[in-house]
Protein backbone atom coordinates (compact mmCIF):
# COMPACT_ATOMS: atom_id res chain seq x y z
CA UNK A 1 0.00 0.00 0.00
CA UNK A 2 1.45 3.48 -0.88
CA UNK A 3 -0.01 6.88 -0.80
CA UNK A 4 1.63 10.41 -2.88
CA UNK A 5 0.44 13.99 -2.12
CA UNK A 6 1.18 16.31 -4.25
CA UNK A 7 1.07 20.27 -4.16
CA UNK A 8 1.31 20.05 0.00
CA UNK A 9 2.86 23.26 1.46
CA UNK A 10 5.73 22.32 4.11
CA UNK A 11 7.06 25.35 6.42
CA UNK A 12 6.16 27.40 3.81
CA UNK A 13 7.46 25.39 0.63
CA UNK A 14 5.25 23.13 -1.89
CA UNK A 15 6.64 19.56 -1.78
CA UNK A 16 5.31 16.43 -2.32
CA UNK A 17 5.45 13.26 -0.36
CA UNK A 18 5.28 9.03 -0.87
CA UNK A 19 4.66 7.14 2.07
CA UNK A 20 5.38 3.42 1.77
CA UNK A 21 4.38 0.69 4.07
CA UNK A 22 3.33 3.48 6.71
CA UNK A 23 6.64 5.58 6.18
CA UNK A 24 7.48 8.60 4.65
CA UNK A 25 9.54 7.41 1.74
CA UNK A 26 10.31 10.47 -0.40
CA UNK A 27 9.57 13.86 0.12
CA UNK A 28 10.49 16.83 -1.86
CA UNK A 29 9.18 19.22 -4.43
CA UNK A 30 10.39 16.94 -7.49
CA UNK A 31 8.57 13.60 -6.14
CA UNK A 32 6.07 12.31 -8.51
CA UNK A 33 3.50 9.51 -7.78
CA UNK A 34 3.89 6.01 -9.13
CA UNK A 35 1.76 3.33 -10.53
CA UNK A 36 -0.68 1.92 -7.76
CA UNK A 37 0.21 5.23 -5.76
CA UNK A 38 -3.12 6.32 -3.93
CA UNK A 39 -3.28 10.20 -4.91
CA UNK A 40 -3.98 13.04 -3.05
CA UNK A 41 -4.03 16.50 -4.46
CA UNK A 42 -3.54 19.02 -1.53
CA UNK A 43 -2.68 21.93 -3.51
CA UNK A 44 -2.31 25.01 -1.28
CA UNK A 45 -3.11 22.81 1.85
CA UNK A 46 -0.40 23.26 4.42
CA UNK A 47 0.86 19.80 5.79
CA UNK A 48 1.82 19.22 9.62
CA UNK A 49 2.24 16.25 11.83
CA UNK A 50 -0.42 14.90 13.78
CA UNK A 51 -1.14 15.05 17.09
CA UNK A 52 -0.88 12.90 20.21
CA UNK A 53 -3.62 12.79 22.91
CA UNK A 54 -0.83 11.81 25.84
CA UNK A 55 -3.88 10.65 28.16
CA UNK A 56 -7.56 9.70 28.00
CA UNK A 57 -10.17 7.52 28.93
CA UNK A 58 -11.67 7.09 25.37
CA UNK A 59 -14.85 5.42 26.21
CA UNK A 60 -16.12 7.75 28.56
CA UNK A 61 -17.88 9.23 25.32
CA UNK A 62 -20.49 8.09 26.65
CA UNK A 63 -20.65 10.04 29.42
CA UNK A 64 -20.23 13.13 27.52
CA UNK A 65 -22.41 15.56 29.92
CA UNK A 66 -23.67 13.20 32.23
CA UNK A 67 -22.89 15.06 35.82
CA UNK A 68 -21.12 17.88 34.86
CA UNK A 69 -20.84 21.09 37.12
CA UNK A 70 -20.42 18.55 40.26
CA UNK A 71 -17.54 18.27 42.61
CA UNK A 72 -14.97 14.99 41.77
CA UNK A 73 -15.60 12.82 44.45
CA UNK A 74 -19.37 13.23 44.26
CA UNK A 75 -19.49 13.34 40.62
CA UNK A 76 -17.22 9.51 40.74
CA UNK A 77 -19.35 8.37 43.53
CA UNK A 78 -22.83 9.21 42.06
CA UNK A 79 -22.67 9.03 38.75
CA UNK A 80 -19.83 7.64 37.28
CA UNK A 81 -18.60 4.79 39.43
CA UNK A 82 -22.58 2.99 40.00
CA UNK A 83 -22.73 3.64 35.64
CA UNK A 84 -19.12 2.33 34.91
CA UNK A 85 -19.49 -0.77 37.32
CA UNK A 86 -22.38 -2.01 34.26
CA UNK A 87 -19.93 -1.41 31.45
CA UNK A 88 -20.01 -4.17 29.11
CA UNK A 89 -16.71 -4.85 26.15
CA UNK A 90 -19.59 -3.77 23.77
CA UNK A 91 -20.08 -0.27 25.51
CA UNK A 92 -16.32 0.23 25.72
CA UNK A 93 -15.88 -0.92 22.07
CA UNK A 94 -18.30 1.44 20.83
CA UNK A 95 -17.53 4.46 23.10
CA UNK A 96 -14.03 4.24 21.89
CA UNK A 97 -14.68 4.23 18.26
CA UNK A 98 -16.68 7.51 18.98
CA UNK A 99 -13.75 8.65 20.88
CA UNK A 100 -11.61 7.56 17.92
CA UNK A 101 -14.26 9.45 15.43
CA UNK A 102 -13.98 12.78 16.90
CA UNK A 103 -10.06 12.62 17.53
CA UNK A 104 -9.47 11.44 13.41
CA UNK A 105 -11.80 14.68 12.62
CA UNK A 106 -9.64 16.95 14.68
CA UNK A 107 -6.19 16.13 13.77
CA UNK A 108 -4.87 13.57 16.71
CA UNK A 109 -2.91 10.58 14.93
CA UNK A 110 -2.32 8.15 18.49
CA UNK A 111 -3.72 7.99 22.02
CA UNK A 112 -2.50 6.71 25.90
CA UNK A 113 -5.47 5.45 26.90
CA UNK A 114 -6.34 4.19 30.61
CA UNK A 115 -9.80 2.46 30.84
CA UNK A 116 -11.83 -0.78 31.10
CA UNK A 117 -11.87 -3.64 29.08
CA UNK A 118 -8.76 -2.76 27.60
CA UNK A 119 -8.89 -5.52 25.29
CA UNK A 120 -12.41 -3.49 23.50
CA UNK A 121 -10.19 -0.06 23.66
CA UNK A 122 -7.37 -1.96 21.41
CA UNK A 123 -9.67 -3.31 18.93
CA UNK A 124 -12.02 -0.23 18.52
CA UNK A 125 -8.45 2.05 17.98
CA UNK A 126 -7.10 -0.94 15.94
CA UNK A 127 -10.33 -0.17 13.48
CA UNK A 128 -10.26 3.44 13.75
CA UNK A 129 -6.60 3.22 12.10
CA UNK A 130 -5.47 5.19 15.07
CA UNK A 131 -2.22 4.30 16.87
CA UNK A 132 -2.53 3.65 20.98
CA UNK A 133 -0.79 3.07 24.13
CA UNK A 134 -3.70 1.25 26.16
CA UNK A 135 -3.63 -0.13 29.72
CA UNK A 136 -6.42 -1.55 32.01
CA UNK A 137 -6.98 0.44 35.17
CA UNK A 138 -5.46 -1.36 38.04
CA UNK A 139 -6.49 -1.04 41.54
CA UNK A 140 -7.01 -3.09 44.81
CA UNK A 141 -8.62 -0.55 47.28
CA UNK A 142 -5.24 1.34 48.24
CA UNK A 143 -3.66 0.20 51.48
CA UNK A 144 -6.89 -0.59 53.20
CA UNK A 145 -7.44 -3.20 50.51
CA UNK A 146 -6.31 -6.70 51.78
CA UNK A 147 -4.76 -9.74 49.71
CA UNK A 148 -7.77 -11.14 48.06
CA UNK A 149 -7.76 -7.63 46.50
CA UNK A 150 -4.05 -7.71 45.26
CA UNK A 151 -4.13 -10.95 43.92
CA UNK A 152 -7.25 -9.65 42.01
CA UNK A 153 -5.30 -7.08 40.58
CA UNK A 154 -2.33 -9.02 39.05
CA UNK A 155 -4.46 -11.35 37.88
CA UNK A 156 -6.40 -8.44 35.99
CA UNK A 157 -2.42 -7.44 35.06
CA UNK A 158 -1.34 -10.58 33.72
CA UNK A 159 -5.27 -10.79 31.45
CA UNK A 160 -4.90 -7.26 29.98
CA UNK A 161 -1.28 -8.12 28.86
CA UNK A 162 -2.52 -11.32 27.52
CA UNK A 163 -5.19 -9.44 25.29
CA UNK A 164 -3.43 -6.45 24.43
CA UNK A 165 -0.42 -8.75 22.79
CA UNK A 166 -3.12 -9.54 20.11
CA UNK A 167 -3.91 -5.79 19.17
CA UNK A 168 -1.54 -5.62 16.53
CA UNK A 169 1.10 -3.23 15.30
CA UNK A 170 -0.42 0.06 15.99
CA UNK A 171 -1.34 -0.86 19.54
CA UNK A 172 1.22 -0.97 22.39
CA UNK A 173 0.39 -2.23 26.28
CA UNK A 174 1.13 -0.56 28.96
CA UNK A 175 0.65 -0.95 32.82
CA UNK A 176 -2.06 1.49 34.64
CA UNK A 177 -2.11 1.05 37.97
CA UNK A 178 -4.54 3.94 38.66
CA UNK A 179 -3.21 6.51 41.24
CA UNK A 180 -1.38 6.09 44.57
CA UNK A 181 -5.11 6.21 46.47
CA UNK A 182 -6.44 3.45 44.14
CA UNK A 183 -3.16 0.82 44.84
CA UNK A 184 -1.48 -0.18 47.62
CA UNK A 185 2.10 0.22 48.27
CA UNK A 186 2.75 -3.49 47.56
CA UNK A 187 0.88 -3.86 44.41
CA UNK A 188 3.29 -0.62 43.22
CA UNK A 189 6.05 -2.14 43.76
CA UNK A 190 4.72 -5.32 41.93
CA UNK A 191 3.63 -3.23 39.19
CA UNK A 192 7.02 -1.38 39.03
CA UNK A 193 9.07 -4.38 38.82
CA UNK A 194 6.87 -6.19 36.43
CA UNK A 195 7.10 -3.19 34.38
CA UNK A 196 11.02 -3.47 34.27
CA UNK A 197 10.99 -7.00 33.62
CA UNK A 198 9.24 -6.50 30.39
CA UNK A 199 9.85 -2.96 29.42
CA UNK A 200 6.54 -2.21 29.63
CA UNK A 201 5.45 1.87 30.24
CA UNK A 202 3.53 2.57 32.99
CA UNK A 203 0.70 5.60 32.90
CA UNK A 204 -0.68 6.77 36.56
CA UNK A 205 -2.52 9.77 37.81
CA UNK A 206 -0.29 12.06 39.96
CA UNK A 207 -1.18 15.20 41.99
CA UNK A 208 -4.44 16.02 40.36
CA UNK A 209 -5.44 17.44 43.74
CA UNK A 210 -3.74 19.11 46.41
CA UNK A 211 -5.79 16.68 48.99
CA UNK A 212 -4.17 13.71 47.09
CA UNK A 213 -0.46 15.39 48.49
CA UNK A 214 -1.16 16.04 51.66
CA UNK A 215 -2.96 12.58 51.87
CA UNK A 216 0.00 11.14 51.00
CA UNK A 217 2.21 13.19 53.09
CA UNK A 218 0.58 12.02 55.88
CA UNK A 219 0.33 8.26 54.75
CA UNK A 220 3.91 7.89 53.88
CA UNK A 221 6.01 10.77 55.26
CA UNK A 222 6.86 11.96 51.68
CA UNK A 223 5.06 14.03 48.70
CA UNK A 224 3.89 11.52 45.97
CA UNK A 225 6.45 11.47 43.34
CA UNK A 226 8.73 10.75 46.27
CA UNK A 227 6.62 8.38 47.40
CA UNK A 228 6.17 6.45 43.78
CA UNK A 229 10.38 6.53 43.30
CA UNK A 230 10.47 4.89 46.59
CA UNK A 231 7.95 2.26 45.29
CA UNK A 232 10.07 1.62 42.37
CA UNK A 233 7.25 3.10 39.19
CA UNK A 234 9.45 6.59 38.63
CA UNK A 235 11.38 5.80 35.61
CA UNK A 236 11.85 6.63 31.82
CA UNK A 237 9.50 4.78 30.88
CA UNK A 238 6.64 6.25 33.49
CA UNK A 239 3.69 8.49 32.30
CA UNK A 240 2.65 10.91 35.41
CA UNK A 241 -0.70 12.27 34.54
CA UNK A 242 -1.75 15.63 35.43
CA UNK A 243 1.72 17.04 38.00
CA UNK A 244 0.09 19.73 38.90
CA UNK A 245 0.87 19.97 42.47
CA UNK A 246 4.08 18.78 42.26
CA UNK A 247 7.26 21.06 43.98
CA UNK A 248 10.53 21.43 42.97
CA UNK A 249 12.04 18.49 44.65
CA UNK A 250 9.32 16.46 42.99
CA UNK A 251 10.48 18.10 39.67
CA UNK A 252 14.05 17.26 40.40
CA UNK A 253 13.16 13.85 41.06
CA UNK A 254 11.34 13.07 37.66
CA UNK A 255 13.93 15.15 35.81
CA UNK A 256 16.48 12.42 36.96
CA UNK A 257 14.31 9.66 36.44
CA UNK A 258 13.55 10.77 33.14
CA UNK A 259 9.83 10.59 33.50
CA UNK A 260 7.18 12.59 31.80
CA UNK A 261 4.58 14.34 32.69
CA UNK A 262 1.03 14.96 31.03
CA UNK A 263 -0.76 18.25 31.43
CA UNK A 264 -4.61 18.67 31.38
CA UNK A 265 -5.21 22.34 31.37
CA UNK A 266 -8.82 21.67 30.40
CA UNK A 267 -9.63 19.15 32.55
CA UNK A 268 -8.15 20.44 35.28
CA UNK A 269 -9.84 23.94 34.83
CA UNK A 270 -13.34 21.78 34.54
CA UNK A 271 -13.09 20.25 37.56
CA UNK A 272 -11.54 23.03 39.62
CA UNK A 273 -8.40 21.82 40.66
CA UNK A 274 -7.11 25.00 42.03
CA UNK A 275 -3.38 24.74 40.90
CA UNK A 276 -1.67 24.50 37.72
CA UNK A 277 1.03 22.58 36.05
CA UNK A 278 4.10 23.88 36.98
CA UNK A 279 5.41 24.11 33.31
CA UNK A 280 8.21 26.20 33.42
CA UNK A 281 9.93 24.64 36.42
CA UNK A 282 9.83 21.37 34.37
CA UNK A 283 10.63 22.75 31.02
CA UNK A 284 13.63 24.36 32.61
CA UNK A 285 14.52 20.82 33.91
CA UNK A 286 14.41 19.08 30.61
CA UNK A 287 11.57 17.24 31.82
CA UNK A 288 9.20 14.97 29.16
CA UNK A 289 6.32 16.71 28.48
CA UNK A 290 2.55 15.63 26.83
CA UNK A 291 -0.61 17.49 26.63
CA UNK A 292 -3.74 15.02 27.43
CA UNK A 293 -8.04 15.72 27.21
CA UNK A 294 -8.29 12.63 30.04
CA UNK A 295 -12.04 11.68 29.48
CA UNK A 296 -14.54 13.24 27.85
CA UNK A 297 -16.65 12.85 30.75
CA UNK A 298 -14.39 15.61 32.72
CA UNK A 299 -13.66 17.86 29.65
CA UNK A 300 -15.73 17.09 27.69
CA UNK A 301 -13.89 17.79 24.63
CA UNK A 302 -11.30 15.57 22.60
CA UNK A 303 -10.06 18.32 20.08
CA UNK A 304 -6.45 18.46 21.00
CA UNK A 305 -5.75 22.21 19.32
CA UNK A 306 -8.53 23.06 21.69
CA UNK A 307 -6.12 21.73 25.13
CA UNK A 308 -3.21 23.60 23.30
CA UNK A 309 -4.93 26.57 23.03
CA UNK A 310 -5.52 26.34 26.82
CA UNK A 311 -2.55 25.25 27.31
CA UNK A 312 -0.49 28.24 26.20
CA UNK A 313 -3.13 30.59 27.82
CA UNK A 314 -3.14 29.16 31.71
CA UNK A 315 0.70 29.40 31.38
CA UNK A 316 1.17 32.38 30.41
CA UNK A 317 -1.53 33.40 32.90
CA UNK A 318 -0.14 31.69 35.57
CA UNK A 319 3.08 32.40 35.62
CA UNK A 320 1.70 36.24 34.71
CA UNK A 321 4.33 36.79 31.44
CA UNK A 322 3.72 36.15 27.78
CA UNK A 323 6.66 34.78 27.01
CA UNK A 324 6.18 31.84 29.07
CA UNK A 325 4.63 29.42 27.16
CA UNK A 326 5.40 30.86 23.16
CA UNK A 327 3.45 28.82 20.48
CA UNK A 328 6.13 27.01 18.95
CA UNK A 329 6.64 25.12 22.03
CA UNK A 330 2.86 24.75 22.73
CA UNK A 331 2.49 22.75 19.25
CA UNK A 332 5.86 20.08 19.88
CA UNK A 333 3.88 19.03 23.06
CA UNK A 334 0.96 18.70 21.14
CA UNK A 335 2.45 16.68 18.52
CA UNK A 336 3.91 14.90 21.17
CA UNK A 337 7.57 16.10 20.16
CA UNK A 338 8.64 16.74 23.99
CA UNK A 339 8.95 13.50 25.09
CA UNK A 340 10.78 10.23 23.96
CA UNK A 341 8.14 8.47 25.47
CA UNK A 342 4.81 9.15 23.76
CA UNK A 343 5.07 7.46 19.98
CA UNK A 344 4.97 11.10 18.04
CA UNK A 345 7.87 11.55 16.06
CA UNK A 346 6.89 14.96 15.85
CA UNK A 347 9.29 15.25 12.51
CA UNK A 348 8.30 15.43 8.48
CA UNK A 349 11.11 13.28 7.18
CA UNK A 350 12.13 10.34 4.86
CA UNK A 351 11.77 7.28 7.34
CA UNK A 352 9.29 8.64 10.09
CA UNK A 353 5.61 7.22 10.59
CA UNK A 354 3.04 8.41 7.61
CA UNK A 355 1.22 9.94 10.36
CA UNK A 356 0.16 13.23 8.93
CA UNK A 357 -2.77 16.34 8.54
CA UNK A 358 -3.49 18.14 5.61
CA UNK A 359 -5.04 21.50 7.07
CA UNK A 360 -7.46 23.45 4.65
CA UNK A 361 -6.63 25.16 2.29
CA UNK A 362 -9.16 27.80 2.47
CA UNK A 363 -9.53 28.51 6.32
CA UNK A 364 -10.06 31.71 7.02
CA UNK A 365 -7.93 31.35 10.64
CA UNK A 366 -5.44 29.85 8.51
CA UNK A 367 -4.87 32.76 5.82
CA UNK A 368 -2.66 35.14 7.43
CA UNK A 369 0.18 35.04 9.52
CA UNK A 370 2.51 32.22 11.23
CA UNK A 371 0.87 28.65 10.25
CA UNK A 372 1.76 27.64 14.20
CA UNK A 373 0.51 30.42 16.18
CA UNK A 374 -2.64 30.09 13.80
CA UNK A 375 -3.34 26.65 14.79
CA UNK A 376 -2.48 27.54 18.31
CA UNK A 377 -4.23 30.44 18.98
CA UNK A 378 -6.96 30.39 16.59
CA UNK A 379 -7.65 27.04 14.85
CA UNK A 380 -10.03 24.10 16.27
CA UNK A 381 -9.58 20.57 14.95
CA UNK A 382 -12.94 21.07 13.25
CA UNK A 383 -12.54 23.97 11.78
CA UNK A 384 -8.83 23.55 9.96
CA UNK A 385 -7.95 19.61 9.29
CA UNK A 386 -9.46 18.44 6.07
CA UNK A 387 -7.54 15.28 5.88
CA UNK A 388 -6.21 12.63 8.90
CA UNK A 389 -3.00 9.98 7.56
CA UNK A 390 -1.97 7.31 9.94
CA UNK A 391 0.40 5.00 9.07
CA UNK A 392 0.22 6.23 5.25
CA UNK A 393 -3.79 5.29 5.32
CA UNK A 394 -6.22 8.06 4.78
CA UNK A 395 -8.69 7.85 8.07
CA UNK A 396 -10.62 11.02 6.81
CA UNK A 397 -10.64 13.07 3.41
CA UNK A 398 -12.52 16.57 3.12
CA UNK A 399 -13.43 16.40 6.55
CA UNK A 400 -15.70 13.27 6.39
CA UNK A 401 -14.56 9.93 9.17
CA UNK A 402 -15.50 7.06 7.45
CA UNK A 403 -18.52 4.87 9.27
CA UNK A 404 -19.18 8.29 11.39
CA UNK A 405 -23.21 7.45 11.12
CA UNK A 406 -22.92 3.63 12.30
CA UNK A 407 -20.69 4.90 15.14
CA UNK A 408 -22.56 7.61 16.25
CA UNK A 409 -25.83 5.21 16.42
CA UNK A 410 -24.26 2.48 18.17
CA UNK A 411 -22.83 4.64 20.41
CA UNK A 412 -25.90 6.43 21.56
CA UNK A 413 -27.67 2.62 21.98
CA UNK A 414 -25.07 1.76 24.27
CA UNK A 415 -25.45 5.07 26.02
CA UNK A 416 -29.10 4.35 26.21
CA UNK A 417 -28.49 0.98 27.65
CA UNK A 418 -26.75 2.28 30.53
CA UNK A 419 -29.81 4.64 31.35
CA UNK A 420 -27.48 8.06 30.52
CA UNK A 421 -28.90 9.42 27.94
ZN1 LIG B 1 -7.45 10.56 33.78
Amino acid sequence: MSLAITGAVLDGHETALRAERGRIAELGPDVAPREDDEVIDASGMPIVPGMWNAHTHAAMTLFRGYGDDMPLMRWLREKIWPVEAKLDADDVYWGTRLACAEMIHTGTVGLWDMYWQPAATARAVAESGLRAVVGGPLIDGGDDGGEKERAELKEHAFRSLDELEAGGERISASLAPHSIYMVSEPSLRWIGACAAEHQLPIQIHLSETEDEVSQCVAAHGERPAQYLDRVGILGPRTMLAHGVWLDEGELDLIAERGATVVTNPVANLKLAVGGVFPYGAARERGIGIGLGTDGAGSNNSLDMLEQTKFLALIQKHAARDPAAAPASEMWEIAIGARSELIKGTGRIAVGEPADLLLLRAHSPVLSVGDLVANLVYAGTGAGVVDTTIVDGRVLMRGGHVADLEEIRERAIERAHRLGIA
